[in-house]
């Protein structure tokens, strides 16, 4: 059992099965659980005149769909905002900073059964895991090719 259990959410639908995990995990259930979701920025390219794409603004509309998204789990589990965190940057890292900051015990993460070239490319969880400082609980959300 856990007492501040950090849960990376990538807000696919794969999100709940991590979530409901975590709160299994942590003792006292959802009140012990911190939700992250790293915003990655917006490719630069983008930001090419030809586009005509406005990269800020773009970038702002992901993190406030982020937080709306965050905001609704966060309700529906009764988890203070407090213990809410989204983020812009790369998502390992991140997530692994976050957990170090807020002093977490556990880190719950999803987990693709990687398997060929993609184990090259390398998962989120296991950049997590390289580093990280507290357990980190892999959550096996499905298979890839
Ligand atoms: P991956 O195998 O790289 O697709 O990562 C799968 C798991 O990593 C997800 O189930 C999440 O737990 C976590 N994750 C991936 N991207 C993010 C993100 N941008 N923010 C928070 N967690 C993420």
């Amino acid at each position: 059992m856990y007492n501040n259990v950090l849960v990376a959410v990538d807000l696919s639908n794969d999100s709940q099965k991590v979530i409901d995990t975590a709160v299994r995990m942590a003792k006292g259930g959802a009140s012990k659980l911190q939700l992250v979701h790293v915003v990655e920025p917006v490719a630069a390219a983008y930001s090419m005149d030809i586009y005509a794409v406005n990269v800020s603004e773009l970038q702002q509309e992901a993190i406030n769909y982020a937080e709306q998204r965050l905001e609704k789990i966060g309700a529906e589990l009764e988890i203070d905002g407090d213990h809410l965190h989204t983020i812009m940057g790369a998502p390992a890292p991140e997530i692994r900073n976050l957990a170090n900051e807020l002093g977490c015990d556990a880190i719950v993460i999803g987990s693709h059964g990687h398997s060929g070239w993609k184990i090259l490319l390398g998962s989120t969880a296991i950049k997590v895991l390289h580093g990280s400082t507290c357990d980190v609980l892999t959550v096996h959300v499905g298979d890839d090719e």
